[in-house]
């Protein structure tokens, strides 16, 4: 498990992916092909922005470190957990996926068992996550995937219920 680990943490280093890229490519494969372009525009949809000012206003303890190569909302070291913070519930295994990421880089770095957790703003809510085989797998996979993603053609825009409120939508439907 920690030598799966440990070859997530370096692709993610030599792709230069970040955890939201797992949390877009669990979601649409179009949006994270944007995201790896650099053209997602999500900080300027109002969600985003309610989660930031969340972010800034509702403070908890946790702030992770600079230069720890990812970044997410909190860490704590006592318990061995990633954290990451959420203005909605929305979009569960997603978010997930983005708070296992850096859990599964934790594990790579430290060679240590790490958790993930997904905490909600305005409310006690948190949902735990363990870092299993098949996480990994399946996230080894994702970030191998990111290789085709932008060496293949971009990936065409399909309607699903996301589109409504992706940040992307000007991107993808601009004719509406
Ligand atoms: S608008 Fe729809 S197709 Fe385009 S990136 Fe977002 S979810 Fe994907």
């Amino acid at each position: 498990m920690m030598k799966k680990a440990r070859c997530l943490r370096e692709l993610a280093e030599e792709h230069g992916l970040h955890g939201l890229y797992f949390q877009h490519i669990a979601l649409c494969r179009r949006r994270a092909w944007l995201h790896l372009m650099g053209a997602t525009h999500a900080v300027h949809h109002p969600r985003v922005q309610r989660g930031l000012a969340l972010h800034q206003t509702e403070r908890r303890p946790g702030e992770a470190p600079k230069g720890l190569g990812i970044a997410p909302d909190a860490i704590d070291f006592q318990r061995r957990v990633v954290i990451e913070r959420k203005g909605t519930s929305g979009a569960r295994e997603a978010v997930s996926r983005q708070a296992l990421f850096y859990a599964a880089f934790m594990m790579g770095a430290t060679g240590e068992r790490w958790r993930a957790e997904v905490q909600v703003y305005g409310s006690r809510q948190s949902m735990s996550y363990d870092v299993t085989e098949t996480v990994l797998d399946s996230l080894l996979q994702d970030a191998r995937e990111s290789r085709d993603l932008m060496n293949d053609p971009p990936p065409t825009a399909r309607r699903i219920p996301l589109c409504e409120a992706c940040s992307c939508k000007p991107l993808c439907w601009d004719e509406e």
